[in-house]
């Protein structure tokens, strides 16, 4: 199917943009890499009446330090920006973020899809809510009248809602401190589908031991989740073990055709444990491919 017809604008600055989207209001969509849109369009799932492209915002397009240690990615960085971001610009303490690429959809989706458009778009299962949600980050929205960095825990609403204004473009996301010893690992049906949960653990280790840390999951919930029951077990010094069967305990998975309640519950807890062994191989274990999560094992648990 072709989408609906439409009126196409071509943003030239984002100051000029956020004015134009306050005056064409709810009958505009922006679109950056068109990824997620273009398909919602064929479909008619949405119909905008006006698409205000943001792609030639290069200002939008960057990746590296921020204060006190933060990472800073522009909108407009393409998955596969981050897939290929040497040490030198990523910072060794986010090859999380790196290595969580992988498992998104394919090369070619990686190389346009945005990850302001993923964090926009606001799927449940989608890699980059989960990680800001986990990994603590500020989402930077920019309106008509100036700037508000909004905690990820507080921007997605539901699936395809998040608290951005129709005239805000959401400019940057900021990841505030490295997270050396964190791992996503997540399940598909097939390689480069939508996961049906994701997990990502980041683990606080200190002088060999694991004094607490992060849990959050996707997919079991109409926005990514973190799990305060599985961190109290870490923060307690259970096994991981323990943590994930805390994780599956504690989440109440929907269940459709996709998969079951208690075969979500089952993904959880294989999941958190297997993100648990994989962040506490840390960076260096990562770097050597000894602990990558791209590509390995994804069918562990069977229905
Ligand atoms: C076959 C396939 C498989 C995929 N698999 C995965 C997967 O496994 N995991 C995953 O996470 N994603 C997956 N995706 C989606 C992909 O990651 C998209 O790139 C992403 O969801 C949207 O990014 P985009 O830049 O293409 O945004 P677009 O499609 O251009 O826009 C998506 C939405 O975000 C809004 N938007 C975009 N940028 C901004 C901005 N800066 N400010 C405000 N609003 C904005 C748009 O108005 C629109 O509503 C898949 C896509 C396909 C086609």
């Amino acid at each position: 199917m072709k989408p609906a017809p439409f009126r196409y604008h071509r943003a030239r600055d984002v100051h000029g943009t956020t004015r134009l989207l306050a005056e064409l209001g709810e009958d505009a969509k922006v679109i950056a890499g068109g990824q997620s849109l273009v398909a919602m369009m064929n479909f008619r799932l949405a119909r905008p009446a006006h698409l205000v492209d943001i792609a030639p915002l290069r200002e939008l397009d960057r990746l590296g330090p921020g204060p006190g240690g933060a990472l800073r990615i522009g909108a407009l960085t393409t998955h596969h920006t981050v897939e290929t971001a040497p040490d030198t610009v990523l910072g060794p303490g986010f090859s999380v973020l790196r290595r969580a690429m992988g498992w998104i959809g394919h090369l070619p989706i990686r190389t346009r899809g945005t990850v302001g458009g993923s964090l926009a778009h606001a799927d449940a299962t989608a890699e980059w809510c989960l990680l800001a949600v986990t990994l603590g980050a500020e989402i930077v929205a920019t309106g008509p009248h100036g700037e508000r960095r909004i905690p990820a825990d507080a921007f997605f609403l539901g699936p395809y809602t998040t608290v951005l204004e129709p005239d805000e473009l959401l400019t940057e996301v900021v990841f505030p401190r490295p997270a050396p010893y964190a791992a996503l690992t997540e399940f598909a049906e097939r390689k480069g589908d939508f996961a049906l949960v994701s997990a990502v653990v980041e683990l606080d280790i200190a002088a060999g031991r694991v004094r607490g840390g992060r849990v959050g999951l996707g997919g079991v919930a109409p926005v990514p989740v973190r799990v305060p029951e599985a961190e109290a077990v870490l923060a307690a010094g259970g096994s991981f073990a323990e943590c994930a069967a805390a994780a599956a305990a504690a989440a109440d998975p929907p269940g459709d055709t996709n998969g079951s309640a208690a075969y979500r519950t089952a993904l959880i807890r294989s999941l958190v444990e297997r993100a648990c062994v994989e962040a506490a191989a840390g960076t260096a274990a990562a770097a050597t491919g000894t602990a990558s999560a791209t590509g390995t094992a994804r069918k562990t648990v069977s229905r």
